[in-house]
């Protein structure tokens, strides 16, 4: 809510002085015993509010009278989002550079048997190169030319042409024809060039393309501020597999509520265009239906679903668990110190490794202690060496700076984490994630811990405890991404964590589509233990276990691990990993450097 809505609602009467809202009443002291009128100023640009009654005075910022009453200030939200966006560095494209030429002979020949006509080619100022292919320009919003797609000019062959379609590499991923449009008017989005021709060709003039086909998604990133002014959406995406299930997600990121969807009988636009002319692809697009948000369906409607799937990179939870899937959420339980996190931010390495976006919020520990451990955990003990703290004497381990480097490079577009200073409440977490859902498709999301989350309700804490995870459950589900939750167990005990242990509430588990559960073996479990496992329990430092599968309802599977306090590493004996970005790492003789005591730069004077 924003302050003016917010004085609407709760400082009726009012007047607005410059920047600043003035209730006749001052919500805090209503003026006193003479009733003072006027005394409250709300700053619409700072954000602040104040009381110039001398016995009341009060100030503060608008989140906390928001807060009073059970409102969230909008400007705490826009904050935190350019936080977030300033972790995206500013990528840097390159311009495109091949020679734009007329369209060669082929070229036309090749569009005209599409049914494209050589007035649509030219207003979308279609080019070749020296080779006679097909050159789609693509323009930004300021009509600069930032990237170039190129396309053979006759059928595909399998076997004899390389490839069909591909880019000048660097460009910046811009929608094609978004330069031409209206944003006022409804957009058609395409899924290729084709298609957005096809339909100019027919009489739809306001339509743009995707520019990499529907795996790849970093247009929603680049246009953006530019998307967010548009109005209204036609999708209209090839009828494949594949295309179905881009529209449903494109949606969810521009918004289910201004994007329609065109259903046609044919693979795509231009095969429309092809076989039933430009009426019928006008009557597609004129047809195109809003999503339904109808809550009753037929069952004969629902399609088997694909689920997005990430590895945790561990064979025993990927085995048992199908992985790391969209729409679940996992709830990892556990007495402190067990390993929860250590465990977790391990798979988030692999999740790194699978070139899939994911979040952490970490409540209990600053992000950089949590880079810290995680940095270690990415490089593994060969790459980490020990110093001595030159106040304490004390000896550490860390990450070699070169090395450093080289993973930051690595992981940099990877892995978000929230604000230190954010803001524990579930409603602003799960904002700032559908934030970071819709533009950057971040796919994995991890929650540590329960524990530190609040919501604004007066209720007690275990039914708060189940009402944040019935909002991180449903927007799982709403968004298709997973979520891992740290949960700790109510009762601390000895004994291998059990299910009704879990934040002391049995709603928990219920909502969780898997709970596992980590411990740190003591001596007493190993002694407890059957003498079938006696030997594993001696041999290793954590047991993991699942308590819950609803995937594959196998539970109460064991695996066993060891751990490395040097690398932070938890392993089983198959033994230890290497990632991807050790092929960057040019002298691996580096790490025989432990002495990385700062060296001066040699000095003539
Ligand atoms: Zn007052």
């Amino acid at each position: 809510m924003d302050e003016l809505k917010f004085a609407d609602k709760y400082l009726q009467p009012y007047k607005i002085k410059g920047s600043e809202i003035n209730p006749v009443s001052c919500p805090y002291c209503h003026g006193g015993r003479h009733r003072d009128k006027y005394t409250f100023f709300l700053n619409l640009d700072k954000h602040t509010f104040v009381c110039h009654r001398g016995s009341c005075g009060a100030s503060g910022k608008f989140s906390e009278l928001a807060k009073l009453y059970g409102e969230r200030a909008d400007y705490v939200l826009d904050i935190y989002k350019q936080k977030f966006d300033s972790l995206d560095r500013e990528k840097i494209y390159k311009k495109p550079s091949i020679k734009l030429n007329k369209l060669s002979k082929q070229a036309e020949d090749y569009l005209r048997l599409r049914k494209i006509s050589l007035s649509t080619a030219t207003h979308f100022d279609l080019r070749s190169d020296s080779k006679g292919n097909i050159i789609f320009p693509y323009y930004n919003q300021d009509n600069e030319h930032v990237l170039n797609k190129i396309r053979i000019p006759r059928k595909f062959v399998k076997g004899k042409d390389k490839t069909k379609i591909w880019q000048e590499g660097g460009g910046e991923p811009v929608l094609f024809n978004m330069n031409r449009v209206d944003i006022e008017q409804p957009i058609l989005l395409t899924e290729g060039e084709f298609d957005c021709l096809s339909a100019y060709e027919s009489g739809y003039k306001n339509v743009v393309s995707i520019p990499f086909g529907t795996e790849n998604m970093e247009w929603v990133n680049d246009c953006w501020e530019w998307l967010d002014k548009c109005k209204e959406f036609i999708l209209w995406f090839d009828s494949d597999r594949a295309g179905k299930r881009a529209v449903e997600k494109v949606a969810k990121k521009l918004g289910i509520d201004r994007c329609k969807k065109v259903e046609a009988n044919r693979k795509d636009a231009n095969l429309v265009l092809y076989k039933d002319g430009s009426e019928k692809v006008l009557e597609y697009i004129n047809n195109a239906k809003y999503f339904p948000i109808d809550n009753l369906f037929k069952m004969s409607d629902i399609k088997q679903k694909d689920v997005d799937r990430i590895l945790y990179g561990d064979r025993f939870l990927d085995y048992f668990l199908g992985g790391c899937r969209g729409g679940e959420l996992v709830v990892w339980t556990g007495k402190r110190g067990g390993g929860k996190s250590t465990f977790l931010n391990q798979t988030l390495v692999d999740t790194i490794e699978q070139k899939t976006k994911c979040f952490i919020y970490s409540g209990e520990l600053s992000n950089s202690k949590v880079k810290q451990w995680l940095d270690r955990q990415i490089v593994g003990e060969r790459y980490i060496v020990k110093y001595k703290d030159p106040l304490t004497g004390r000896e550490e381990y860390g990450v070699h700076p070169e090395i450093e480097k080289i993973i930051n490079a690595w992981y940099r577009d990877y892995l978000y984490c929230y604000g230190e200073d954010g803001s524990n409440d579930v409603e602003t977490l799960i904002e700032i994630m559908t934030y970071g859902y819709k533009r950057y498709d971040i796919k994995r999301f991890i929650i540590d811990n329960l524990k530190t989350l609040k919501t604004n309700k007066k209720e007690d804490y275990f039914r708060q405890q189940g009402f944040i995870v019935n909002r991180l459950k449903s927007f799982a589900k709403r968004y298709d991404i997973h979520i891992d939750l740290v949960a700790h167990p109510k009762k601390t005990n000895n004994k291998l964590v059990e299910d009704e242990d879990v934040g002391g509430v049995s709603d928990i588990i219920d909502l969780a589509d898997n709970v596992i559960a980590i411990a740190r073996i003591t001596e007493d479990m190993a002694d407890s233990a059957k003498e079938k496992e006696k030997e594993k329990f001696m041999d290793n430092d954590t047991v993991i276990i699942i308590r819950k599968n609803r995937e594959y309802g196998d539970t109460d599977m064991k695996n066993f691990y060891k751990f490395n306090p040097i690398s932070k590493r938890m392993y089983t004996k198959n033994g230890t990993k290497t990632y991807s970005w050790e092929r960057n790492v040019k002298d691996r003789n580096v790490v025989l450097d432990t002495n990385v005591e700062e060296k001066e730069d040699e000095c003539p004077f």
